[in-house]
């Protein structure tokens, strides 16, 4: 039993390491059957590489199904010895930590609703003192780096050393395109503030859906995440958490083919040249957009001084319509949306009151 333990911790291991790290499983554990059944299939795609399962499920309104709780964990256990897959579940509280733990789960993960919380997820950490397993940190459901980033300080002090993200996505009002807005940027920018830190994408929680699964899981390794963790189930339909977005077994290594696996770097020398010569040509249009954009605001210094002359506003309306009318107009043809030219000239357009504003209280 002790060597199929160890065995197991280095299978663990090893497959903490790989890239694409790929992690499935069902939104939740519901019975014994499915659970193994689902786990079985997964096994025999031999794509996936780590078995996921909701114990606990922190649910946003009570009366929804909440997980089966700890009898579902010797479940898990019998799932890995069945498949060989190591497992991993979210846990919310110290005791979740300690009856993952008893049932030998080897990889622990935090969900978006702990994140947000710093009791929570200090309770967690503190759990995580002197045990030696590997965390992945989901982002808080709102889109707050600090928040996210003071997750994983918590968790490193506590002495853990493998700690990995997961980008899910930001919940937001009234968004219908996905169940979580992705924000790719912020998690761009959470990989530039964790330089070797794994992050991977959770392509199920963001979609809410299946029919868009594909296309995030790609955005994803086109940003070079580390891996996914998509949701499967035996039945998906009868899921009783997550339905619409869970994917049966075959589905989802249909996905895993179907994407690009992109690299970060190639070796080639042709390649790099290529690539060197097209960079340069980005670099030197940002010069030349850099010029440009000084140019404007000296422009719009001199209105500045002129409506301060005059005593004029420095926002006027109708020609802040204009400008954005003339752009879409413009930049349409050119192949930029109007989504991109909004949020440019937002950028500048901000830029100009803030210089104009100086000037004006000068
Ligand atoms: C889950 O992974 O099933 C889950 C509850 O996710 P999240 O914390 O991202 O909502
Ligand atoms: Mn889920």
């Amino acid at each position: 039993m002790q060597t199929i333990e160890s065995d197991m911790k280095s299978i663990a291991q090893e497959k903490w390491a790989k890239r694409p790290l790929i992690i499935s499983g069902p939104c939740s554990a519901e019975t014994e059957e499915q659970l193994l059944e689902t786990a079985k299939h997964l096994a025999d795609t031999g794509k996936v590489d780590m078995l996921r399962a909701g114990i606990w499920k922190p649910r946003t309104k009570p009366g929804m199904f909440e997980g089966v709780g700890a009898k579902g964990l010797p479940w898990l256990l019998q799932a890995k010895k069945m498949t060989g897959l190591p497992t991993t579940v979210e846990v919310a509280t110290g005791k979740q930590v300690q009856d993952a733990l008893t049932f030998d789960v080897d990889v622990l993960w935090i969900g978006a609703r702990t994140t947000v919380n710093p009791f929570s997820v200090q309770e967690v950490a503190d759990a995580l003192r002197g045990v030696d397993i590997p965390v992945l940190i989901k982002n808080p459901i709102n889109p707050d780096l600090e928040l996210w980033n003071g997750a994983v300080e918590r968790v490193a002090r506590a002495g853990v050393k493998q700690i990995g993200l997961i980008h899910r996505g930001f919940s937001s009002y009234g968004n219908t395109e996905y169940r979580n807005a992705p924000m790719w940027h912020l998690a761009i920018e959470m990989k530039r503030k964790n330089p070797g830190m794994m992050i991977i994408n959770d392509p199920s929680h963001i979609s809410g859906r299946r029919d868009i699964l594909l296309d995030v899981a790609q955005k994803a390794i086109d940003l070079d995440f580390d891996g996914l963790m998509i949701e499967s189930h035996i039945d998906p339909d009868k899921a009783w958490s997550d339905a619409k977005q869970q994917v049966t077994p075959e589905r989802l290594a249909e996905i895993l083919s179907e994407i690009v696996w992109r690299k970060e770097d190639v070796s080639s020398e042709l390649f790099h040249a290529a690539l060197d010569k097209l960079r340069e040509q980005i670099n030197h249009i940002d010069d030349e957009l850099m010029q440009l954009l000084g140019q404007r605001m000296k422009i719009a210094d001199k209105i500045g001084e002129y409506k301060k002359n005059n005593n004029v506003t420095i926002l006027q309306t109708n020609r802040w319509n204009q400008i954005l009318e003339r752009a879409f107009q413009k930049g349409s043809p050119l192949g930029l949306s109007n989504e991109f030219i909004t949020k440019y000239l937002d950028a500048v357009h901000m830029e100009s009151i803030n210089h104009q504003n100086k000037i004006m209280n000068d």
